[in-house]
């Protein structure tokens, strides 16, 4: 079965679909195509541990291997049109349209903010918020785009060396929506498995894949928090650190992560490695000197708010077994920062984002940022959109 014939197909309304699809609407016709439901980002709380577990937000059974000879661990992956801005954390570095940011205020604090604030000099955080509610990346102005949600792309269709559209799963086998110029927006792990299952991008595609190793100090003493989960975050000597209020258990943390890992994953049609911890890099030991400086650091501020690091981290005086302790919760524990980007770094897109060897094909998403971003993923992502989005309608 033929569909319509048109200019651009999207393939994922996530963050960089969203943006991209309505920027190409303003002179070009687009269809954006999204594998999850249309829910309108008001209706998803802003609690990011609220959010994850909306019915239908998450793609089924994804899971990850963490670091090398380490366990698969399940890893949050959003769908839906928004994609990762219906269920994150929704903290930016700035506006970036569609996105706002509105800075925290101090009588939002929980315990663990207030404790970064005085041991830490941590700021308030930027929320994509309005009005109380999550402000999603799908109230982008989509009123010129053929939206389709709940399509999913089976793969991407070419002939000769020119794409021709995209085969989407409809009732009883497949329908190509054929278009001049595709675009996959499927992010880190859907983008570079397109074009695996195509054989299209070269052999490197999947190559470069990288997240913030991270950590969840866990904490005693706090009673029940209903606040934000997250209102404040500090950065020292190369890691975040930020305040969770409250956990999924109920319980609080303070999350590590190293901001500019060296290691590198990949993915596969089978696999997701993200080897957080290479070897070959001093990510362990970075991350390790971070946790311990925060331990260090903020005794006295946890104490003034009646918290206690948790037992099970060892002493910071004895920096091996804070090694060991952080290796095995960057291998086994459900990530504190999923951030994944960078899949399709290494020789798959040029300047322009095009697909070597196949005209008309490119990826604008996570997937082609150059290395995981130091600040918001979603600030990152939509500033790559409008680059590459200029870079097209200069031609
Ligand atoms: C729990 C969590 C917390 C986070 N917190 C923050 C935060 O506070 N701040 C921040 O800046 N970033 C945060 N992030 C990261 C941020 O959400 C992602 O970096 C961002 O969403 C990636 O954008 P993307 O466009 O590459 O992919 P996504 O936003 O993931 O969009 C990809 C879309 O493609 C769709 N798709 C995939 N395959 C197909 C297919 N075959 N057919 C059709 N559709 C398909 C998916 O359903 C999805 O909607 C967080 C992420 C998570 C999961």
């Amino acid at each position: 079965m033929i569909d319509h014939r048109c200019r651009t197909v999207v393939v994922g309304a996530g963050v960089a679909g969203c943006a991209l699809a309505s920027r190409i609407s303003r002179t070009d016709e687009v269809v954006l195509i999204e594998a999850g439901p249309r829910v309108g980002g008001a209706e998803v709380p802003v609690d990011v541990h609220a959010a994850l577990t909306t019915p239908g937000l998450r793609w089924p059974g994804v899971s990850a291997r963490r670091v090398a000879g380490g366990p698969m661990v399940e890893y949050p992956m959003a769908r839906g049109v928004g994609g990762g801005s219906l269920v994150n954390g929704l903290v930016v570095d700035r506006a970036v349209e569609p996105l706002v940011a509105e800075e925290v205020g101090s009588s939002e604090f929980g315990p663990v903010d207030r404790a970064l604030v005085a041991g830490l000099g941590a700021r308030p955080v930027r929320l994509s918020r309005r009005r109380g509610a999550r402000y999603a990346v799908s109230e982008a102005d989509l009123g010129r785009v053929d939206l389709r949600a709940g399509a999913f792309v089976r793969g991407v269709v070419t002939e000769e060396s020119r794409v021709a559209g995209v085969e989407i799963d409809s009732d009883g086998g497949g329908t190509v929506v054929e278009a001049d110029r595709v675009v996959l927006a499927a992010g880190a792990f859907g983008s570079p498995r397109l074009l695996q299952a195509a054989r299209l991008g070269g052999p490197t595609v999947g190559f470069g894949l990288q997240d913030h190793p991270s950590v969840v100090v866990p904490l005693a003493g706090t009673g029940a928090f209903d606040g934000l989960v997250s209102g404040a975050v500090a950065r020292f000597n190369g890691v975040e650190v930020l305040a969770l209020n409250r956990l999924p258990d109920g319980q609080s943390g303070i999350a590590v992560a190293l901001l500019d890992p060296a290691s590198r994953g990949r993915v596969t049609a089978d696999e997701i490695d993200l080897n957080l911890l290479d070897d070959d890099t001093d990510d362990l030991a970075r991350l390790t000197a971070g946790v311990i400086s925060v331990l260090e650091r903020l005794g006295d501020a946890l104490r003034t708010e009646d918290l206690t690091i948790g037992d099970a981290v060892p002493p910071r005086g004895d920096p091996a077994a804070v090694s060991e302790w952080v290796w095995s919760e960057v291998a086994n524990s459900a990530p504190a920062y999923t951030h994944a980007a960078a899949s399709c770094s290494v020789g798959v897109v040029d300047a322009r984002h095009r697909v070597g060897g196949v005209d008309g094909l490119f990826v604008v998403d996570a997937s082609t940022l150059p290395a995981v971003p130091t600040g918001s993923s979603m600030t990152a992502i939509i500033d790559q959109v409008e680059l590459v989005a200029r870079g097209w309608s200069s031609r």
